[in-house]
């Protein structure tokens, strides 16, 4: 077992905690909020948050595979690269900023089945990869699918390329020495990524086979990974998971016994605060049952959910310690609103409102100031004078000091035995039946 992550309880209130975090000699406080960077302009706003007293609770980030020789290695190459004016590196802020926050590179396997990334990731391979012919077995599949979508009628391709996903990780698995070479090999881009945690590379699961492929994964990651990081438990779902009981079972099963310290999971397209999502969030609910054992058990565990989206201020409050959005918080592949002023993150509301109505709302403010208490927010003296440049990073960084926000006063809460009352603010937002997911004692 990973002997890399040092887990101290602060404070207990019931079935939630706060800790202090140590991997590779970085420490976080939890509940924490971590921050999936997808360009330059977020990781420079995200190293300047990192200047504020206030974000206490952040000290997490996480890229994806294929978006790493944009966001990180440029940064690295630059690192010797001195500035005339303090004869510091050019990228002192980025190194300051990566001497405390740690770095979680999220392999993307789903991107094998979704499309949105799928040249970018082909490209990033390419590029990232060591050897001549490493990871060719997913080059090949990239170029085979958009080979057939060439050929076939777009209503057979669906269901063909669903087929062929599922056969490109069947085949994987029933070759041990290919899956081997594969997840060694993968393992390897990630490091050159500079990840601080491993993540194994599982393909997204929406069945009982999948899963035992994942888990296959697993276990083999583990016995190949590099000492000086953890290797996590990694596993990746459909949202249609959720509505799949028996493999609820199996996965509340398998976490019962895993023994892997550091467990991450990430649902796609998790939307359970909607209303006739009843049976998800009972199912959800019982995964973070599930956690919340676990680490009654072994108080040295701890779980982290990726793109958790509106779940991520009730996870935060029982089964995860960590838990991770985009910087908009928007966790769905889209290009909706790349060229206007996107809509705002209304905190007491925990949802999003458009521009315009976040406009009509400074109106109504005495000196028409932002209806927001972070720092960002504070600058903001004439909203309609704001650039859409300006824009694109300020509700960024309102986004991410919001998540701050949100567990430094679950944290409070905790520290003040009163974590019940968390359901009330969820009670008074649009996110109100994301209660249930959070016990009443
Ligand atoms: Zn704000």
């Amino acid at each position: 077992m990973s002997q890399n992550i040092v887990v101290k309880t602060l404070q207990n209130d019931r079935f939630a905690r706060t800790t202090e975090v140590t991997i590779n000699d970085k420490v976080i406080q939890t509940p924490n909020f971590c921050t999936l960077v997808q360009n330059e302009t977020e990781l420079d706003s995200l190293i300047n948050l990192n200047m504020l007293s206030e974000t206490k609770h952040l000290g997490t980030y996480t890229a994806r595979v294929f978006d790493v020789p944009k966001v990180i290695i440029p940064r690295l190459e630059n690192k010797f690269q001195v500035s005339i004016a303090n004869l510091k590196s050019v990228e002192e802020p980025f190194l300051k900023f990566t001497r405390k926050n740690i770095l979680i590179i999220d392999p993307s396997l789903e991107y094998l089945l979704y499309e949105f990334h799928a040249n970018k990731f082909a490209n990033a391979i390419k590029q990232l990869r060591t050897e001549p012919k490493q990871l060719d077995v997913l080059l090949k599949y990239l170029e085979e699918r958009d080979a057939k979508k060439e050929k076939i009628k777009e209503s057979e391709y669906e269901s063909w390329k669903k087929a062929f996903h599922k056969q490109f990780w069947f085949n994987l698995d029933r070759d041990q020495s290919a899956r081997n070479k594969f997840a060694g090999d993968y393992l390897d881009l990630e490091t050159i990524c500079n990840t601080e945690v491993i993540l194994p590379p599982v393909p997204v699961v929406d069945s009982e086979g999948m899963f035992d492929i994942a888990r296959s994964i697993n276990s083999f990651a583990k016995t190949i990974a590099p000492r000086t990081k953890p290797c996590a438990t990694y596993l990746l779902f459909q949202k249609t998971m959720l509505s799949n009981d028996s493999l609820v079972a199996k996965v509340v099963n398998y976490l019962e016994n895993d023994p892997t310290q550091l467990t991450i999971i990430k649902i796609k397209n998790l939307d359970i605060w909607t209303a006739g999502c009843v049976r998800q969030r009972e199912n959800y609910k019982k995964l973070m049952d599930v956690m919340f054992e676990a680490r009654k058990r072994d108080p040295e565990k701890i779980f982290m959910a990726l793109e958790s989206w509106y779940v991520s201020y009730a996870s935060a409050c029982y089964g995860y310690n960590i838990v991770s959005t985009t910087m908009t918080g928007f966790d769905r592949d889209s290009e909706f609103g790349s060229n206007t002023f996107g809509s705002w993150f209304d905190p007491d509301w925990m949802y999003y409102i458009s521009f315009d109505e976040l406009k009509e709302k400074v109106l109504k403010n005495t000196n028409h100031v932002m209806p927001c208490y972070c720092s960002v927010c504070k600058k903001i003296k004439d909203l309609s004078a704001v650039s859409r440049d300006d824009w694109y990073n300020f509700r960024r960084e309102h986004y991410a000091l919001t998540m701050n926000e949100y567990m430094r006063q679950i944290s409070q809460a905790i520290t003040d035995r009163t974590i019940e009352l968390a359901r009330d603010k969820l009670a008074n937002s649009q996110l109100a039946l994301l209660q249930s997911l959070i016990p009443r004692q």
